[in-house]
């Protein structure tokens, strides 16, 4: 799944914009994805110049 870093994200929205998904909100100040809707397609972490975006692996029991 792919992670937005708070702490790098600037809430510039260029991966909300990249999305086709629509599953990238923004909340306080930074992005957040939704996992349920995302589609793993790495277009939003391609798109932030912030590096703020990184895929995690998910841990076994949550798959
Ligand atoms: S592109 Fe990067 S810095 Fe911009 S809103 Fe998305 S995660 Fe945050
Ligand atoms: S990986 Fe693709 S579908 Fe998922 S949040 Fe990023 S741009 Fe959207």
């Amino acid at each position: 799944m792919f992670v937005i870093d708070k702490e790098l994200c600037t809430a510039c929205g260029d991966c909300k914009d990249a999305c086709p998904c629509d599953c990238i909100e923004e909340k306080d100040g930074y992005c957040v994805i939704n996992p349920e809707d995302c589609a793993e397609c790495g277009a939003c972490e391609d798109v932030c110049e912030q590096g703020a975006i990184s895929e995690q692996e998910v841990p076994s029991k949550q798959i």
